[in-house]
């Protein structure tokens, strides 16, 4: 007899436990309009690096543009450049506005204002950070906010770019130099 009821409260747990799993689908598939902070959170940080793939590109072009060669991306120093030119001791990044805090932009998200207001803040001293340490490592850092890819602000990007250009105009010199000097 106990044991009987035991069984049954072992079938019972079970229905539960299958009605739960149920429940759970259910709420799961509910959830693309409504995210979490958390999830929101996940889901902008995988916009941030489609994003910057696409201005990363753009700079490509303008590399292209003016001849200039050797960057590496992906490399592993300090602070994570997007672009690296080892030779010519000169670090790029490009900044998102809205993620590196640039004043361009006067949209400010109103929910969870806190929240962003603290991650971007977060990533402010990371970028300040890295700056200090590779200049400090004699690395020349550039830094190109996304918004300089817009023709209106051309020239500040030309502004950006100028010291790339001279750079690897220097190198360039000093390479051919050496490789017709006696030895
Ligand atoms: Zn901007």
């Amino acid at each position: 007899m106990t044991r009987n009821s035991e069984n049954k409260n072992v079938g019972a747990d079970n229905a539960n436990g299958a009605n739960d799993a149920n429940h759970v689908d259910k709420e799961s598939g509910a959830k693309h309009d409504v995210f979490t902070v958390a999830k929101r959170s996940q889901i902008m940080s995988k916009v941030r690096s489609t994003g910057n793939a696409s201005t990363e590109l753009r700079l490509i072009a303008e590399f292209k543009e003016r001849k200039i060669t050797g960057w590496r991306r992906n490399s592993k120093i300090f602070g994570r450049p997007d672009f690296l030119f080892p030779k010519l001791r000169v670090a790029v990044f490009v900044d998102g506005c809205f993620w590196h805090g640039h004043d361009c932009r006067n949209t400010k998200p109103k929910d969870n204002a806190e929240y962003w207001r603290a991650k971007i803040e977060r990533n402010q001293r990371r970028d300040r950070a890295a700056t200090e340490r590779l200049t400090a490592l004699g690395y020349r850092v550039v830094r190109i906010w996304e918004c300089e890819f817009q023709k209106k602000r051309r020239e500040r990007l030309e502004e950006k770019l100028a010291p790339i250009v001279e750079a690897f105009e220097r190198w360039k010199a000093e390479t051919k130099k050496s490789a017709t000097e006696p030895t």
